[in-house]
């Protein structure tokens, strides 16, 4: 990137509320841990899914293998997720929430506690550089271990909830989604609920998911990532639309976390979920056949509310101001409209009220005079 375009999205401040941590390894990092270990014979090839090329779902998770296997100690996870960090506010991002799944490592002697505090203490270096970038972490359940693991992960997450001073704020549902059914993992969302523990969920990424998609959204979760044949268009149905957009709400009644937008009539129409949207990480796993049809124009169209996030941009080779400027070419965004939707995502960040106001405050500091 270097053109005056490219220089607009760079500096356009900017929050990701969907990176995995693993998935989010650069070229740069990847090349460090091959060095520390060159036993493995892993190649770049092996970790990252370049310009051009896709891949299946399946492959794609088998990616993800390889990179597990360069990252299995304190020492990486601290390294990885420092440099992660570092490059996501070298790219603009000013809040940051990272997710990922808590591994064991017999060789290593890596726990999943000690997997956690070391996301937390990487985070908190980061704070001590002054590096400009407020850092949360979702602590993720990946739905292939089943429903025991997901409740001794939300206990785990429980814990540092109460302990990391609100670094620990939410929980993440991934993993292979051909894997499993959501009803097993119901009652260990529910219990994070109950805790006061954000929930992202991964929903309808693949086309049959639509039962799971209807039995999780009732919880109901604070934010969907991809959410990819949830609309009728996309093979997903009216009713799980009318679920995720809830309309004419009284306020009064419900409980949950909502913004709510006045409607020209004067009706109010009220949000509950909102999502994450990947572009490139959807057309390289090749869910979504080309960028135009990315379900981006149903949501956007809609005023429904959504943060345009990266994924993985290491394995799918992108970055954040990258997928701003794909979503404005592709669908004729103006350079307001892109600045509105960067500065939108703030209201749905998990990080509490006086966390949104500092952003708002940073957005209001930077915003360029035409758009004022
Ligand atoms: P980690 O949790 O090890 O930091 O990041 C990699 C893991 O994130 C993968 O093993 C997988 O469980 C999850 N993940 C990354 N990208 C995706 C995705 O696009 N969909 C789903 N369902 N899971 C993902």
């Amino acid at each position: 990137m270097d053109n005056e375009a490219d220089t607009f999205y760079r500096e356009l401040p900017k929050v990701e509320l969907h990176a995995h941590l693993n998935g989010s390894v650069s070229f740069q990092t990847i090349e460090k841990l091959i060095r520390r270990k060159p036993q493995l014979n892993i190649e770049h090839s092996m970790t990252a899914i370049g310009k051009g090329q896709r891949r299946t779902l399946d492959e794609c998770f088998q990616v993800f293998k390889v990179i597990h296997q360069l990252v299995d100690s304190e020492e990486d996870i601290f390294m990885v997720a420092t440099d992660v960090i570092k490059e996501f506010a070298a790219d603009g991002v000013k809040y940051l929430e990272l997710r990922s799944t808590p591994r064991e490592e017999t060789a290593t002697g890596l726990t999943k506690r000690r997997y956690i505090e070391t996301v937390i203490k990487a985070i908190q270096q980061c704070k001590k550089e002054r590096v400009d970038i407020d850092v949360r972490f979702l602590v993720a359940i990946d739905r292939r271990n089943g429903s025991q693991v997901a409740m001794e992960t939300v206990q785990l997450a429980e814990e540092f909830f109460l302990s990391s001073d609100g670094l620990v704020i939410g929980i993440d549902l991934s993993g292979d989604p051909t894997v499993g059914h959501g009803r097993d993992l119901l009652s260990a969302l529910q219990r994070a609920k109950n805790s006061g523990l954000k929930l992202s969920l991964h929903l309808s990424e693949v086309p049959s998911q639509h039962d799971e998609t209807d039995l999780l959204l009732d919880i109901p979760p604070d934010r969907i990532g991809h959410g990819t044949f949830l609309h009728p268009e996309m093979g997903g149905s009216q009713g799980l639309v009318d679920k995720v957009v809830q309309k004419n709400i009284p306020l009064g009644r419900t409980y949950f976390n909502i913004s709510s937008l006045p409607l020209d009539n004067g009706q109010l129409f009220l949000w509950i979920f909102f999502s994450e949207l990947c572009l490139t990480s959807n057309v390289k796993g090749q869910t979504v056949q080309c960028y135009a049809e990315h379900h981006f124009k149903y949501w956007y169209h809609m005023g429904h509310p959504i943060v345009i996030c990266t994924d993985d941009k290491g394995v799918f080779a992108t970055d954040l101001s990258q997928e701003y400027k794909m979503v404005a070419t592709t669908f004729g965004l103006s350079r307001e409209a892109v600045w509105k939707l960067s500065q939108q995502a703030i209201d749905y960040i998990f990080a509490p009220v006086s966390v949104k106001e500092q952003l708002k405050q940073k957005w209001r500091n930077l915003q360029p005079q035409e758009f004022k």
